[in-house]
């Protein structure tokens, strides 16, 4: 799509300038602008106010150093970040990555999608991301544990309960998030709510260790209901097989779906039979092993190297749940002409433009990442809700209006993308309904 607005290029001129080389960022930017002119053109206010100027710079970067002693005494020094990128409509809210790729560029590009995220689940909640390029892979917990400590260090001076609280991501589980917790509270002297994913020792939520994975199936399920078409009986293949991979698996299981295949950083499992997910949960969750041991005690299952492969596998339904850019325009030219019908996104940003665009031409029903992977945020201030007023609900409590989130969600992109004049869009739907929220906000606060 090709943007026309003469402001909206200046403000990509001056992102391409002064954030160079953030490749992700800028690929982030220009997807939610592609989406945004028919609002300029109503609401003239916008440019005049600089709105669009402020959403692309974030309100403060932190950028620190995370030294630790690994197992055989020698010192390793990582590089931390923490990008508070809008508060317009609440405290800041995000994520922690923890991956080798981790650098400025992807931090930005997750915290901008989550200001978008955040503003869908119409909780009052900011933009925020955070983590580092320490890779977890392979280190020993007490390793994990000092790493965690260090970056805690730092990081406690610019969180807080009422200011900015992270959760998890890529690398970071309830382990981690157990570390940083304990480290916070030994410094601060506070048992309160400033991390969410926090196990139920830790005064955790439940359901929130399913959340992001349940929560787009249920949005899934929605506009696959909206068509007159539903999980029930369909084949569905699921990347990756960490947190959102394993409970989506769950949820579609569940809602009648037989999920196929699955795949790690190396390669991808096949079960004709639909995939064992308590071998996976073993595997993954427990033991941290590989998923190529799947295919060793599943004589139906095979295991192939390379995890791009996954989408050659015959589907109805595509859940990608590992990382950024997974489905390229290749991998999406099969699954049109493998019969998928319907594609919800569970990472953040998994399908690149050229995909995009390609689901949008075919008209499969496409989930943009920001609304269908909302699930997790909205159950971390559901634990947030929870901590402040020291209860804990019932699983069946937290899941009830988790499910009511997303469903409100899905009916929020499809009214906005019908408003907006491009019906069955649901990326424009999801870009203008979590946008509006946050400049009304920023309109309201003056110039800050
Ligand atoms: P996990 O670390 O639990 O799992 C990540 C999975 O993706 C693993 O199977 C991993 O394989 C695979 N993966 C990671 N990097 C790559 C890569 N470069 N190529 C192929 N596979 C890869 O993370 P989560 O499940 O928490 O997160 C998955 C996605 O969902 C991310 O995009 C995240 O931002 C998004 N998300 C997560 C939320 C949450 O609540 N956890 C909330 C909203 C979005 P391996 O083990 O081999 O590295």
């Amino acid at each position: 799509m090709t943007i026309h607005s003469e402001y909206l290029k200046r403000v990509m001129e001056t992102v391409k300038k002064r954030d160079y080389g953030e490749v992700e960022f800028f690929q982030a930017v220009t997807e939610v602008f592609e989406s945004l002119e028919p609002v300029l053109e109503r609401n003239p206010d916008i440019e005049r106010l600089g709105i669009i100027e402020r959403l692309v710079e974030p309100e403060r970067q932190i950028i620190f150093r995370v030294s630790w002693v690994d197992d055989t005494g020698r010192v390793r020094v990582n590089r931390g970040y923490r990008v508070e990128f809008n508060s317009a409509i609440g405290p800041y809210k995000g994520g922690l990555r923890f991956h080798s790729s981790v650098y400025l560029g992807i931090i930005k590009f997750l915290g901008f999608e989550q200001i978008f995220k955040n503003s869908l689940t119409g909780l009052p909640i900011g933009g925020a991301k955070g983590g580092s390029d320490f890779n977890p892979k392979g280190k020993s917990d007490g390793e994990v544990m000092r790493f965690c400590q260090s970056f805690m260090t730092e990081l406690c001076k610019h969180i807080g309960a009422d200011t900015d609280v992270p959760a998890g991501d890529i690398g970071v589980g309830s382990r981690e998030i157990g570390y940083m917790f304990g480290q916070y509270k030994r410094i601060r002297n506070e048992f309160v709510g400033v991390l969410t994913g926090k196990d139920l020792t830790n005064s955790g939520s439940l359901v929130r260790t399913e959340a992001t994975g349940y929560g787009l199936c249920y949005l899934t399920e929605a506009m696959l209901r909206d068509a007159g078409k539903s999980f029930k009986g369909s084949a569905v293949v699921i990347s990756g097989s960490g947190n959102v991979a394993i409970y989506a698996t769950e949820k579609a299981t569940q809602l009648g779906g037989k999920v196929v295949a699955m795949s790690d950083s190396d390669g991808y499992i096949y079960d004709p039979d639909g995939v064992d997910l308590a071998c996976i949960k073993r595997l993954k969750e427990v033991e941290r092993k590989r998923i190529s041991e799947y295919a060793e005690t599943h004589p139906k299952a095979t295991y192939t190297e390379g995890c791009s492969g996954i989408w050659s596998v015959k589907c109805d339904i595509a859940l990608p749940c590992a990382t950024q850019n997974d489905i390229d325009k290749k991998s999406a030219e099969l699954l049109i002409q493998n019969g998928c019908i319907a594609v919800g996104e569970g990472a953040n940003m998994p399908s690149t433009p050229e995909a995009i665009e390609l689901f949008q031409k075919s008209g499969i029903l496409f989930a943009p990442a920001k609304a269908a992977n909302a699930g997790g945020v909205a159950t971390s201030h559901l634990e947030m809700s929870q901590n402040s007023q020291r209860v804990s609900w019932s699983f069946e409590k937290v899941d009830m209006k988790l499910m009511q989130i997303m469903e409100d969600i899905y009916a929020n992109m499809r009214d906005a993308a019908k408003e907006y004049g491009c019906e069955g869009n649901f990326v424009a739907g999801a870009n203008i309904a979590g946008f509006l929220k946050v400049a009304d906000a920023m309109k309201a606060q003056g110039v800050v």
